[in-house]
């Protein structure tokens, strides 16, 4: 499988609980590697851009809200099929689906705060990398 880079974020809900390090626990055992990370916290305006995919989806406005109303980690991280894999550390959307030991199963919140934020597909993931991150910032 290629080496892969994939963005990431650990939400607000997250950050609040002191959660950072038993998250990032899950991606190293899991083999993805943390190659660049930085905690900010975003403007409603910013999270809006970030999330404008879902800009008609009712949970759109509250989402926004919830992603700047308090600071996020956000990640690149790399390893083999690295999109996928994160996508199964994270578990599904919603906790009350997400399979045991997932991040999602083991500490969301709800379906909206629920911990962590991957990309979901190789253009995706280039175009949120580059959101948050200069080409300096990534040494591999
Ligand atoms: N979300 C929500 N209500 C929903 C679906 C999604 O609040 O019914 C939020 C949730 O925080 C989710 C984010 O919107 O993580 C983006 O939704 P998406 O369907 O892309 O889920 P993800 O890719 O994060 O699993
Ligand atoms: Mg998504």
């Amino acid at each position: 499988m290629a080496l892969e880079r994939t963005f990431s974020i650990i939400k607000p809900d997250a950050t609040a609980r002191n959660l950072t390090g038993k998250i990032n626990a899950k991606f190293e055992e899991a083999g993805l590697r943390i190659v660049a990370q930085k905690r900010i916290q975003m403007t409603k305006a910013q999270a809006g851009e970030f999330y404008k995919v879902h800009a008609e989806r009712p949970f759109y406005d509250e989402l926004c809200t919830f992603m700047a109303s308090a600071p996020v980690v956000v990640q690149v991280l790399e390893g083999d099929g690295a999109i996928a894999k994160n996508r199964d550390v994270m578990g599904a959307t919603n906790p009350a689906d997400a399979a045991p030991g997932t991040i999602r199963a083991e500490f969301a919140q709800s379906v909206g705060e629920n911990s962590v934020h991957g990309s979901d597909a190789p253009e995706t993931a280039a175009e949120e990398i580059a959101y948050f991150f200069a080409g300096i910032e990534l040494v591999g």
